[in-house]
């Protein structure tokens, strides 16, 4: 998946770029508007990340400039404007969703990953399936193979946001912030701690391994069903 930021702001650029990077996208950065324009008409990307207050043209005029040339990349807007005119103005032009700044890394993670998924029909899940794995939302019960097994309430949202983004890498960043809501920078030892401890309750006894550790980036519970 590839992802075009388009933000004149060199840390909120580089921030977003290394945590996207980081949660496996590949990311182009661009710092003005005519660069970001011109690279969004030519490149290839699945999602445009726009800030609105740019130095030459602004995110607006890019949309514009995208939507009238039938390009229909979904396209989230960073802005530190959150006027309702504004929002209202962006998603009339065709904006498919909206973040004000300041933001947490972690929402705006969320918003990309949905603005990606969407095509895709949403479900309301009550119950998450992967191999013999079993999930059930309502009752926040775990089961393998038939088989209860008891988790604490951090093992069942590790081993939750784990299936809801089965066979993606997550980051250890990610995990820290979804599960913990520790930020970006936290030790991030106790994740290691807690997969272990999760990897010992439902994948010990199993020759079908399901967590995996994808070195030097993070976790991923692999659904492929191959050991
Ligand atoms: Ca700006």
């Amino acid at each position: 998946m590839k992802i075009l930021i388009v933000e004149d702001e060199a840390k909120i650029g580089e921030y977003l770029r290394q945590g996207l990077a980081e949660a496996g996208f590949v990311v182009d950065l661009a710092r003005s508007g005519l660069d970001g324009q011109h690279l969004a008409m030519t490149g290839s990307y699945d999602l445009l990340i726009l800030d609105v207050m740019l130095p030459d043209i602004d995110g607006w005029r890019i949309l514009q400039s995208l939507r009238e040339a039938g390009n229909k990349v979904p396209i989230l807007f960073l802005t530190a404007r959150d006027s309702v005119d504004d929002r209202v103005k962006g998603l009339e032009l065709g904006a498919d969703d909206y973040l004000v700044k300041p933001f947490a890394f972690a929402e705006l993670l969320a918003r990309v990953r949905t603005l990606l998924r969407r095509g895709t029909v949403p479900v309301m899940e009550t119950m998450i399936q992967v191999a013999d794995l079993e999930l059930d939302l309502m009752r926040r019960r775990v089961s393998r193979a038939g088989r209860r097994i008891p988790l604490t309430a951090k093992e069942f949202a590790l081993l939750e946001l784990l299936l809801r983004h089965r066979d993606e890498v997550l980051p250890r960043s990610l995990i820290a912030s979804q599960v913990w809501d520790m930020n970006f920078d936290s030790d991030t030892n106790v994740i290691d701690v807690a997969i272990r401890r999760l990897r010992a309750k439902i994948d010990d006894d199993f020759e079908h391994k399901l967590i995996h550790t994808v070195r030097g980036m993070g976790y991923m519970l692999d659904s492929s069903g191959e050991a």
